[in-house]
């Protein structure tokens, strides 16, 4: 699987995921307001969710969503768990930046980053974020004086799609410098939707007898 998550001591910014930038995915559905939790309704919506620059859709029911966002932090990562009416389990990463360069930046240098104009609309909003520490734009002048000079980083979108618990449990995993492991992250909202699908559940408790 793709080691998707952000390295936090790299400066390498995310791959654009959409020439389109008037595409809005309704993802924004399946991620809690700030500072609200989610909350398991055992409801069935339609979702949509994207990997790479492709839009998935799906019925089914959200079993867990948790994020790494702590204060302090300009990247981070969304994890959310679904299962389709079909029973196919979905797992859906979102590696959210919430950083602005100027577009001299060094770290940037040969990235093409969107403006505020070309962002979506479902990325983090200008005002909200956080000024890189390299190039440290005074955002709130840019925005009034030169809004072009400025650039964000894309967040990155990954989603896996398996017909069973086992092969969602697997297709968390990360390989990094050869070891494989499941991230805390990970590991902890494969717990939260064990709590809500036993599949899941006996898979999980599978795994750690093996
Ligand atoms: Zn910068």
């Amino acid at each position: 699987m793709t080691d998707y998550d952000y390295d936090a001591n790299s400066d390498a910014a995310p791959t654009p995921d959409m020439k389109d930038g008037t595409v809005v995915p309704s993802y924004v559905s399946f991620r809690p307001e700030p500072g609200e939790v989610f909350e398991y309704t055992g409801e069935l919506n339609e979702y949509e969710v994207m990997d790479g620059g492709r839009r998935l859709f799906f019925k089914g029911t959200q079993l867990a969503y948790l994020s790494s966002e702590r204060p302090g932090v300009s990247r981070w990562t969304d994890i959310s768990i679904f299962i389709t009416t079909a029973k196919q389990f979905i797992v859906n990463k979102i590696g959210v930046s919430a950083i602005v360069h100027l577009s001299t930046c060094s770290s940037i240098a040969n990235k093409t980053l969107p403006t505020p104009f070309t962002a979506h609309g479902t990325e983090i909003s200008i005002e909200d974020r956080d000024p890189c520490p390299i190039c440290n734009p005074d955002v709130k002048f840019q925005l009034e004086n030169d809004p072009a000079s400025l650039r964000i980083e894309r967040d990155r979108h990954w989603t896996g799609v398996s017909s069973n618990a086992a092969g969602l449990i697997e297709s968390m995993y990360v390989t990094r410098n050869g070891t494989r492991n499941l991230p805390s992250l990970a590991a902890g909202t494969l717990e939260m939707a064990a709590r809500h699908n036993k599949d899941i559940h006996d898979a999980l408790m599978t795994t750690r007898v093996a």
